[in-house]
């Protein structure tokens, strides 16, 4: 990342309709949107709503993939429908279980991408990390996606297809007409995967208004996390037309080392990332923001570090999530000793902020954060690269 790098990336979603004579895929259309096409295609006005409203529930209350089962349409706009539009996600082309019960899934999306989704089950709650891109622009020095380059942004549809793809492996769609549990194994969703969410702004955000969405899946905005490594001008509008819970890929305490972990730094520094953030909580009328840092051995995790971390943020409303660092072939850095990482949450805990140690999950089949890379995106940089980029090649 140049310091006059654009800020929204030069990077394309393929077209939603397919060239001549394809199917319109309505997965990840907004409301709006969908509206419009029922009827550039037909439908009264006076009824278009209702329909969106009718397709909607099928869709994404009951996860009703063919227009054929749609009840409550009469068969012949049914038939309609399926000759002009269908009801898409991506493919699973494979699905690995972790001894902890993690599940990693890679997705192929249009064009033969691929991208790992992973679901991680917890008593009486689930977490869905989910990708917002294949491969991504920045290159933080410590994490796999970083040295994949970006291919493409996954469109909303491809991005809502992902929480569709593991409701259907989970086998939570409720039976039509029955309510959604409130016991859900899917219960909260985190933009952690692949990708930037934050430069992929406008396709997450239909996404998770399609989540949010409560005669669909119906998730709570609270229940939905984005992480972002600190694309500082779509912040507030991520509160405002998002309103989600933000996470931040901190990971240091001075723009020195900053600016070699998260690259991203070089252009919107520390001081201007903690301005952006303190806006945050009141736009979006959340509680608390979560800064994510990684434990890196030798180059994050000092005593100096923690108590400068507790002075960056004051007056924040924050908790602290400490990921020890996951490696990866080639990793220019290792984990630092639990005993490193306990004593640094200590001094973040003493001085008021929660500070969990983020349990590392399904490790054994490359899931945990920042390993995901899909294996079909072969561009890899040499470790030598990888070095020379994080100021180790002395
Ligand atoms: N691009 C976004 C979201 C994806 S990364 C972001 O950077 O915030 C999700 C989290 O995993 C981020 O906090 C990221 O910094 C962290 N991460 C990346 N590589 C890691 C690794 N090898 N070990 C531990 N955490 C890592
Ligand atoms: Fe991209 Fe996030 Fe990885 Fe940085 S940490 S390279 S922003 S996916």
């Amino acid at each position: 990342m140049t310091a006059n790098a654009p800020v929204t990336q030069d990077v394309h979603t393929i077209p939603r309709k397919l060239p001549e004579g394809g199917k319109i895929n309505m997965v990840g259309l907004t409301r709006d949107r969908l509206r419009e096409l029922l009827i550039e295609h037909g439908a009264p006005e006076k009824q278009a709503k209702m329909r969106v409203g009718q397709i909607w529930q099928w869709i994404y209350q009951w996860g009703v993939r063919d227009f054929h089962e749609m009840t409550n349409l009469s068969k012949v706009y049914r038939a309609e429908l399926d000759e002009k539009f269908s009801i898409e996600i991506p493919e699973v082309v494979n699905r690995q279980i972790s001894q902890d019960g993690t599940r990693k899934y890679l997705v192929r999306i249009a064009g033969g991408h691929e991208v790992e989704v992973v679901y991680i089950p917890e008593e009486s709650r689930g977490t869905l990390c989910v990708s917002s891109q294949v491969g991504c622009t920045l290159t933080c020095s410590f994490c796999h996606t970083g040295t994949q380059k970006l291919v493409r942004n996954l469109t909303a549809g491809e991005i809502v297809g992902q929480i569709m793809m593991a409701r259907d492996d989970l086998n939570e769609w409720p039976e039509h007409g029955k309510p959604t549990s409130d016991a859900r194994l899917l219960s909260n969703i985190v933009l952690m995967g692949m990708g930037e969410p934050l430069y992929n702004f406008e396709n997450v955000r239909d996404a998770m208004k399609i989540a949010m969405d409560g005669e669909g899946i119906s998730l709570s905005r609270r229940r939905i996390t984005l992480s972002t490594s600190g694309v500082v001008p779509e912040i507030a509008r991520t509160a405002e037309e998002i309103g989600c819970l933000l996470a931040v890929s901190f990971h240091a305490t001075t723009d020195a080392v900053r600016d070699i972990l998260v690259p991203i730094n070089k252009r919107w520094n520390i001081a201007t990332l903690l301005d952006a953030l303190r806006e945050y909580p009141k736009l979006s009328n959340s509680e608390r923001i979560t800064f994510e840092y990684v434990m890196l051995d030798g180059v994050n995790d000092s005593k100096e570090d923690a108590h400068r971390l507790v002075k960056l943020i004051k007056g924040i409303p924050a908790k602290v999530n400490l990921i020890p660092f996951n490696e990866w072939p080639g990793a220019p850095y290792k984990r630092s000793s639990n005993n490193r990482i306990h004593a640094f949450s200590d001094i973040i805990y003493e001085a008021g902020y929660a500070s969990p140690i983020r349990k590392p999950r399904g490790e054994d089949i490359f899931a945990a954060c920042g390993q995901l890379k899909s294996a079909t995106e072969r561009e890899r940089k040499s470790r030598k690269q990888i070095a020379a980029e994080a100021g180790l090649d002395s």
